[in-house]
């Protein structure tokens, strides 16, 4: 008890300790590794912040430079639309969904048409008419002849020539952007055909004009007002059916309301200045557009920055990427410009619009969780590792340890089991020889049987001391089997006979039982006495109440089996296996004081095995126990 208590004692301060430091090294490593990944992150945050917001000036700045040059070709997602005092002279970049002013210039005067028109609504047939707006269709000026094209088809439908009608919308259609009554003569095309196909009924071709009218309001095809934009919109959904506007259609339309509010500010305003320089911000369809300006008297020209711009920058895509970071902007009010500035305050790093003299408020937000990093993973798996390789080993050793301890208290047993043996014969043989030496015994019988029973304990001490070289030598390995073939009855009578003299001086029986005609076995013939020896030896001295035991020798299989039984003190299920272990003495034969070295069936089972065989035992305490022995037959003998 005492020694296992130390042993744990040991296991504790050996396995458990330095277990429980690991862990807790461990863990502080884990701990320090996170704060290092936040502020790497925290790094990683404000540097992409600060990049993402130089990248955001030199756009805008690009942009700004833009105002004065107005290039063919201008930047992605950005809109620059130059107005003069009668409305928008030039537009490049993103297409508008409309535009605040189209101007009138180069339309021709309405006094061009005044004769045919008289023509049209006094004659009472179409036939002078359409003959004079041939000819004005014929004419120079592609407004003039945008015009005639318009009331043409108007004739021609109105005296049921559909086919002519339709002929004079396509060539309108060649005319494409010149205006005609304020419209683009390719909208107006559009749209006449469309209207025609409708009242025919044509749905299949009224589908077709509608889809290619639609795509061109999608592309920014036509300079459009407010108004006509709504009005062909509204046309388009009625023919194809469709439904709300989508986002692409609601970015134009911002980009549009945001162009309008600046050209109505600047129609508005006295301009003492040349040339003034804005910068403002305007909602439009939940989205926010920058205005960029440069406006002089007669001039104005702003260039309109919306979300797709922002979220296509390639500066800030690839920031993002290489910084795992997310970029948001918001306004002054803090409503969301671009993304939205989600997640705890702590994985953001903000730079505001004072700080950058940027319109809005950056934020960078980290992407990747530090708690969760790799290595952190890592390095727990390894201290994990280690701490179940500290805890595996110190419990393989502290078994081991364990083991040794059986053995050497198993060792320490068998000693003081031996002297016990020795002492008994010799302490007899010593009082016999006093009394024989100094001649006290009476009567001639009497020394007689006192010489017998010097005999007897001599040959005790004879076969105890044989056993336990025997022992020896087989723990050495230096056993040295002589196998021949035996007649297995031969064998076992002639070491019961042996035995039963023993036994009988004690009044114990044997009693053999053997079946006839038993193949031979390949054995050695002194070892396989010993075994059988050994097992009635135990059946007799585990027999105290019980004065017989029985042999029974049998054919099985290919070999043969012999069965030692007694009704002696019986062996518990939990020591069965035990007993055929060096050393190894049962509680009870151990309480009941009888001696032994607990080696007998240690040598029977390795004797037993290598002949090839098995040895076993059957056993309920109180009832007694049957040991088993199984030899092949000498044919199947290896
Ligand atoms: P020993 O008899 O010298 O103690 P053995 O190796 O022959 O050593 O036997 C080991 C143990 O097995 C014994 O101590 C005893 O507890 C148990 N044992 C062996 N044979 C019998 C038996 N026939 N009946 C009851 N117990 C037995």
């Amino acid at each position: 008890m005492l020694r296992s208590r130390r042993l744990f004692v040991l296991f504790v301060a050996t396995t458990l300790a330095p277990a429980i430091g690991l862990g807790w090294l461990g863990w502080r490593l884990v701990e320090q590794d996170r704060a290092l990944e936040k502020q790497r992150a925290q790094e990683r945050r404000d540097h992409a912040a600060d990049l993402g917001a130089a990248a955001l000036e030199r756009a805008l700045a690009e942009i700004d430079e833009m105002l004065a040059t107005v290039p063919d070709s201008g930047r992605q997602g950005v809109s620059l639309v130059v107005f003069g005092p009668q409305g928008v002279l030039r537009h490049t970049g993103a297409a508008l969904a409309f535009y605040p002013a189209t101007s009138a210039a180069g339309e021709p005067s309405p006094s061009v048409f005044a004769a045919v028109e008289a023509l049209e609504f006094q004659s009472p047939g179409p036939t002078g008419a359409i003959r004079a707006l041939n000819e004005l269709a014929q004419a120079k000026d592609p407004a003039v002849r945008g015009g005639a094209l318009v009331r043409l088809a108007r004739n021609y439908r109105k005296s049921g020539d559909i086919p002519r009608a339709l002929g004079a919308f396509r060539e309108l259609g060649t005319l494409a952007d010149t205006r005609v009554n304020g419209l683009p003569a390719g909208l107006l095309a559009l749209q006449g055909s469309a209207l025609l196909f409708e009242a025919l009924n044509k749905q299949e071709d009224l589908r077709s004009q509608a889809s290619l009218l639609d795509a061109d309001l999608r592309n920014g095809r036509w300079l459009l007002t407010r108004a006509s934009y709504g009005f062909a919109k509204e046309q388009t959904r009625r023919w194809l059916g469709r439904a709300a506007a989508d986002p692409d259609e609601r970015d134009r339309l911002a980009l549009a309301a945001a162009a309008e509010a600046a050209w109505k500010e600047w129609q508005a305003a006295i301009r003492p200045e040349p040339h003034t320089r804005g910068r403002r911000t305007v909602w439009a369809e939940d989205r926010s557009v920058l205005v960029l300006s440069r406006s002089s008297p007669d001039r104005l020209v702003v260039a309109l920055v919306g979300p797709p711009f922002l979220q296509s920058l390639a500066e800030l895509r690839s920031l993002r990427a290489a910084q795992h970071v997310d970029f948001a902007l918001t306004d002054a009010e803090g409503r969301p410009v671009l993304g939205r500035p989600e997640g705890p305050v702590s994985r953001q790093s903000v730079r505001t619009a004072s700080a950058t003299r940027l319109p809005w408020t950056l934020h960078a937000i980290s992407t990747t969780n530090g708690e969760g990093s790799g290595r952190s993973r890592l390095l727990l798996a390894a201290i994990a590792l280690m701490a179940v390789l500290v805890l595996g080993g110190g419990y393989l050793v502290n078994r081991a340890i364990s083991r040794e301890i059986t053995v050497a208290r198993l060792q320490a047993d068998f000693v003081a089991a031996v002297s016990h043996e020795f002492r008994t014969p010799l302490t007899t043989m010593r009082q016999l020889s006093e009394l024989l030496v100094h001649d006290r015994v009476s009567t001639e019988d009497r020394r007689r049987q006192f010489y017998q029973v010097l005999l007897q304990e001599s040959d005790r001490l004879h076969r105890l001391v044989d056993g336990l070289l025997n022992f020896g030598r087989m723990e050495a390995g230096e056993i040295q089997y002589r196998f021949e073939p035996l007649d297995p009855s031969i064998l076992l009578r002639e070491v019961v006979a042996e035995f039963r003299q023993e036994a009988s001086k004690t009044g114990y029986a044997i009693e053999l039982q053997e079946s006839s005609g038993l193949p031979p076995v390949r054995a050695d013939r002194e070892s396989l006495a010993r075994v059988f020896w050994n097992l009635l030896d135990n059946a007799v001295k585990y027999s105290p109440d019980c004065h017989t035991v029985w042999v029974e020798l049998a054919g099985v299989g290919k070999g043969i089996r012999v069965h030692v039984r007694d009704r002696g003190l019986g062996i518990p299920a939990g020591e069965q296996k035990e007993i055929f272990r060096k050393f190894v003495r049962g509680a009870a034969s151990r309480a009941a004081a009888i001696q032994g070295t607990g080696v007998g069936l240690a040598m029977a089972r390795q004797i037993v095995e290598a002949h090839g065989g098995e040895i076993s035992v059957e056993s309920k305490p109180g009832e007694g126990s049957v040991f088993t022995v199984l030899l092949p037959c000498a044919e199947h003998t290896v």
